[in-house]
């Protein structure tokens, strides 16, 4: 696999509104986009630090699995995941797959800003939730 940067990191946080002032404060730079990702039942929150960025993730629903981890995490949240850019996430994932790394999507879905996305599974990752970002063409 060869990803061409960190496109950003998932940051879980209980509340948008209350986490935003201080990321807006941290980057510099205001939050550029809010969305809610229906079938991951999270809002999501963008800041810019070149051509990384941040993602806020604010449960939608309490059987969200950023709710979930939230709950694990005593009720604070914290760092949720770190996604890689890469040029082609369907190929991302057959590289991934035939290097034995346990897939959550066995193909590329849909994500916030149009992205298409997949994640690897943490148990292959060293524990660290893994997403693959594919920039819309
Ligand atoms: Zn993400």
């Amino acid at each position: 696999m060869k990803p061409t940067h960190i496109e950003h990191l998932g940051i879980a946080v209980p509340s948008i509104e209350e986490a935003a002032p201080f990321f807006e404060f941290l980057t510099g730079s205001p939050c550029y986009a809010i969305e809610v990702v229906e079938d991951q039942k999270v809002k999501t929150a963008f800041f810019k630090v070149g051509q990384t960025k941040i993602e806020l993730l604010e449960p939608t629903s309490e059987d969200s699995t950023i709710a979930k981890f939230i709950e694990k995490n005593g009720g604070r949240g914290g760092v949720h995941h770190v996604a890689f850019n890469v040029e082609n996430v369907a190929e991302a994932l057959k590289e991934a797959e035939a290097a034995g790394i346990q897939l959550i999507d066995k193909a590329p879905r849909k994500g916030a800003e149009n992205l298409m996305i997949a994640f690897l599974h943490p148990k292959s990752t060293k524990s660290v939730l893994t997403e693959l970002c594919e920039q819309p063409k």
